[in-house]
């Protein structure tokens, strides 16, 4: 008797060509995905993004600013620029050196105009490189494998009774080791007592136990409970 059920939205016999259980799956994926993660992305975005667009904006703040500077410093340097300016512009000298003046001071001002475009261009052009630099900055955890949470998540509230996946695996290893034991005729491993200590109360705490090879037919003490499966 085939025991797999069958597929659980058109009820035929699960084929590997059914395609219904695995494009249900994948909906039921991207919704979960969108309702987990939809604000969080965003909320992760807008301070990526706000931190990202204040560095930029200090990194052409500074450079602007020295540039300012130096424009400022070269101007200072020119003859009769301090009289142009206490004169607004309309300084009482010569025009033979007021022409020089004025050419040199809209160059001047020309420069400063390219210089503070290419100060913002190459800032801006650093936003790919900045925009990784705040995105590494997030951490996203995975919760260790072992954890309570993981092992057992509290679906009982929903209704049902739910032991965890963690119950689930470890009374089939129960099952398979009763079995193998009936069938060898030997007691269950002495480590049986061990795991089943571990499983029961130390199971939160570390990895899983690592599956050990048959004892020996031998004469080891079996724990307690296991005179109840062999029918003594
Ligand atoms: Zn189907």
């Amino acid at each position: 008797m085939d025991e797999s059920p069958n597929c659980a939205i058109c009820n035929g016999p699960a084929t590997p060509e059914c395609p219904c259980e695995s494009d249900r799956l994948q909906i039921a994926v991207k919704q979960a995905e969108d309702r987990a993660m939809q604000a969080r992305l965003q909320e992760i975005r807008d301070w990526v993004v706000s931190h990202a667009r204040q560095h930029i904006l200090n990194a052409f703040e500074r450079l602007s600013s020295a540039r300012k500077q130096s424009t400022a410093q070269y101007l200072g340097s020119l003859p009769y620029y301090s009289v142009y300016v206490q004169y607004s512009g309309r300084p009482p000298i010569h025009p033979m050196h007021l022409a020089p003046l004025q050419a040199q001071i809209s160059e001047a001002h020309a420069d400063l105009k390219r210089g503070i475009d290419a100060d913002w261009r190459s800032s801006v052009l650093r936003y790919p490189e900045v925009l990784d630099y705040f995105y590494s900055l997030v951490e996203l955890r995975l919760p260790s494998p072992t954890s309570p949470r993981v092992m057992e998540p509290p679906f009982a509230t929903a209704g049902y009774a739910d032991a965890g996946y963690g119950h689930v695996r470890v009374k089939k290893e129960k099952k398979k080791r009763r079995e193998r034991s009936e069938r060898e005729g030997s007691a269950a491993p002495p480590d049986y007592a061990r795991e089943h200590m571990y499983t029961v109360a130390g199971r939160m705490r570390g990895p899983p136990p690592v599956p050990t090879p048959p004892i020996q037919p031998g004469y080891p003490t079996p724990p307690p409970n296991a005179y109840y499966n062999h029918g003594y």
